[in-house]
């Protein structure tokens, strides 16, 4: 990993091209795919680094071709993120970390 940057994997990659990638205020969520095919981050997530930031990206890619966490959606993921576990247990670990803002 690393010096990856944001962006670098593709539609080809994940079978799925976002309209439009948004970054905002999503409350307790860190991701979000929407109806017209467009995804949104948390802003906060931006503290995280790259290949974490990769790993919601890439979750709300694939929520465009697999709405479900099943199987298919997991063997989706991993096509782009071969270290999906290890991201993913990174990710719990780092996930309370972020600041998101006053409330
Ligand atoms: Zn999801």
């Amino acid at each position: 990993m690393g010096g990856r940057p944001y962006g670098a994997f593709g539609g080809e990659r994940t079978g799925a091209t976002p309209g439009r990638v948004a970054v905002r205020d999503l409350g307790e969520r860190w991701g979000a795919c929407e109806p017209d095919g467009s995804i949104a981050v948390h802003w906060a997530l931006m503290q995280l680094p790259p290949a974490l930031v990769d790993l919601v990206l890439v979750h709300e890619l694939t929520h465009l071709t697999v709405p479900a966490h099943g199987t298919a959606f997991r063997r989706r993921m991993r096509l782009v993120l071969e270290d999906l576990e290890e991201l993913e247990h990174r990710f719990a670990q780092a996930e309370p970390e972020p600041w998101r803002g006053a409330v």
